[in-house]
């Protein structure tokens, strides 16, 4: 009997075998979870299909989180097929790569829209579109960074979509709570990813978290699955609308 037998949910955001979503997806699975997959477009679906069904994934659907119909109509399966959730897995977030170059106060209206809507209110929309179906101790983790609370250089626009993201968490934790449901954020330290591609100075980012990290270490997406399977798991049914750091200490050592 593994930790997550017996459970079903959904994980959002994997592209590729790099993808945090990805490091977690396994790990949910290697407890026993049943997982279904989404994929952004048909493109990464060539890359996510494989993966999933690797990890005996059977619902596996588009879903651009700009398109709520997508939404909806991913949710709805969901019920159809499995009846009831026990958890939802939010690994997505972007931002125009110009608005990852430029200083942050040549940030465009129109970017500055685009980051919060994907990274930050996609969260608020996901869980709408989730709870008819999330079973009373159900759970939902999403992924954030420390670019929230500090004026990390470069990471501009995204820091501050990750900022309303955990807001967002902490307020949908308190509307929630009598539901039973629990929501809560990792925050990791830098890993190479796609998305972390588009982040300039990126290479200085990994060497400086691996320095000065207390473990003096990168984390992995390993790491990262390891936790958000305790946060999504019944070990900790008593957290809701933390913002839980997998960074190797990095956001408290000093210097
Ligand atoms: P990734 O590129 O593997 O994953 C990002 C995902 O977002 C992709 O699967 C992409 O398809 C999806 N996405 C983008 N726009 C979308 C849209 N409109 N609709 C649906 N999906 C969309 O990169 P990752 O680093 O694994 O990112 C996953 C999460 O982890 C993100 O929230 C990211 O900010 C966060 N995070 C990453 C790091 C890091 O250093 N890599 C650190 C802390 C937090």
């Amino acid at each position: 009997m593994g930790l997550m037998t017996g459970k079903k949910g959904i994980i959002f955001g994997v592209a590729n075998d790099k993808s945090i979503a990805w490091g977690i997806a396994q790990q949910l699975r290697e407890a026993g979870a049943e997982l279904a997959f989404t994929y952004l477009n048909e493109a990464l679906e060539k890359r996510v299909r494989p993966l999933a069904e690797s990890l005996d994934a059977k619902i596996i659907l588009p879903c651009d989180v700009q398109n709520e119909e997508e939404m909806v109509a991913v949710f709805s399966e969901l019920e159809k097929q499995w009846g009831k959730i026990d958890f939802v897995v939010h690994a997505i977030a972007f931002a125009n790569r110009e608005d990852l170059k430029h200083p942050f106060s040549q940030t465009s209206r129109e970017g500055f829209r685009i980051a919060l809507d994907i990274s930050a209110y996609s969260l608020v929309s996901m869980t709408r579109c989730a709870l008819p179906v999330l079973k009373p101790g159900g759970s939902i983790v999403t992924l954030t960074y420390l670019g929230s609370v500090r004026a990390v250089p470069q990471y501009n626009v995204m820091g501050v979509a990750k900022a309303a993201l955990e807001s967002s968490v902490r307020y949908l934790a308190a509307e929630l709570g009598e539901s039973g449901i629990r929501v809560n954020a990792v925050s990791a330290g830098p890993i190479k990813t796609l998305a972390a591609s588009g982040i300039a100075s990126f290479k200085e980012k990994l060497r400086v978290a691996e320095e000065r990290a207390p473990l003096k270490r990168l984390v992995t997406q390993d790491d990262v699955g390891k936790a958000t399977l305790y946060l999504l798991s019944d070990l900790a049914t008593g957290v809701t609308g933390e913002i839980h750091y997998v960074d190797g200490g990095f956001n408290f050592a000093a210097g």
